[in-house]
């Protein structure tokens, strides 16, 4: 097998949404977290302030650091195109309290 770091933790936690970007904060500043580095690398504070601070620097991010670039736009577009086991479950979406 031939997976990518990325394609091994999709299919491991297919739960998580491994390419939006995750929102993060410190005292020191915030910025846009990447889940696939943080997964790798884990996340401190004090980094917070030195990642993407916009949508579309994290998306740069993805397309340049990730394997995933190619099918990033694709995924955005239609998140939820199959539901592979569990249908009852897939369709909640808990409601965003920020
Ligand atoms: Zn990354």
């Amino acid at each position: 097998m031939s997976e990518s770091f990325e394609e091994q933790l999709e299919r491991a936690y297919p739960w998580i949404e491994w390419r939006k970007p995750l929102h993060a904060a410190s005292p020191q500043g915030k910025g846009i977290g990447c889940r696939y580095c943080i997964a790798r690398h884990g996340l401190k504070a004090a980094e917070i302030p030195a990642l993407p601070q916009t949508i579309a620097e994290f998306h740069a991010h993805l397309r340049d650091s990730h394997t995933v670039a190619k099918t990033v736009a694709h995924v955005a577009q239609n998140s939820s195109k199959t539901a592979p086991d569990s249908p009852s479950t897939s369709n909640r979406k808990p409601s965003k309290s920020q």
